[in-house]
């Protein structure tokens, strides 16, 4: 799956630059100049990862973002600073970032570093879900219930791996399409609908996956 990343830095010259840089790696990219609208995306966006200037216009820093964003998960951050004061911010504060680059940078070293982080993150990742005897396993790309392997299509198998990475979250159809799809597939949101369907049909009632009236789904 193509990596997710959010820049949230209020020069647009360094911002472009990123996401320049970003995309010539086939990363999708959400670009935004300032805390408000960054926390936005990441919740709208759940990216893999996010690139967090700490200087930023607006009522909330890039520190401020940071704290933010650790209330609710261990989202990947890698700080962007201008100054020396701001790192020993970063590290007195222990807000749990896993890397910062100093400006001025090379957009090659933050890629380097992005890549070093979400490599770290892929080691750790789970690859396992079991929900009773129902159990996906994500590295040999297989669904077994008691023990004997269900055949899933490619697609389904694709939604039930999206749902499972975001067990837990509410999801709606556009984010799964995004997520499962790919941003590039063109459709109805209905679609999500008939393949949740086929996975109900085929997963039985082991899979705890709620219709959530009004926004979309959610994998518990
Ligand atoms: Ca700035």
């Amino acid at each position: 799956m193509r990596n997710r990343i959010v820049v949230v830095e209020d020069e647009p010259d360094i911002a472009d630059l990123l996401a320049l840089y970003f995309g010539k790696e086939g990363w999708i990219v959400h670009v935004c100049h300032d805390g408000r609208s960054g926390l936005e995306t990441v919740r709208a966006r759940q990216p893999d990862l996010v690139v967090l200037d700490i200087g930023l216009p607006g009522d909330l820093s890039g520190l401020e973002v940071c704290r933010e964003l650790r209330a609710t998960s261990d989202l990947p951050v890698l700080f962007l600073t201008a100054r020396d004061d701001e790192i020993d911010r970063i590290l007195g504060l222990e807000l749990g970032a896993d890397d910062y680059v100093t400006k001025p940078f090379s957009p090659r070293e933050v890629v380097a570093r992005v890549k070093a982080i979400l490599r770290r993150g892929r080691i750790q990742a789970v690859s396992t879900y079991s929900f009773g005897n129902l159990v996906v396993d994500l590295d040999r790309q297989e669904v077994t219930l008691d023990s004997q392997v269900v055949g899933l299509a490619t697609q389904e198998f694709r939604l039930l791996r999206y749902l499972c990475e975001n067990r837990g979250k509410v999801l709606s159809r556009q984010q799964l399409l995004d997520g499962a799809w790919g941003e590039d597939w063109y459709g109805d949101a209905r679609t999500v609908d008939v393949h949740v369907r086929q996975l109900r049909m085929k997963l039985g009632e082991l899979l705890p996956l709620l219709t959530v009236r009004g926004v979309g789904y959610r994998l518990d």
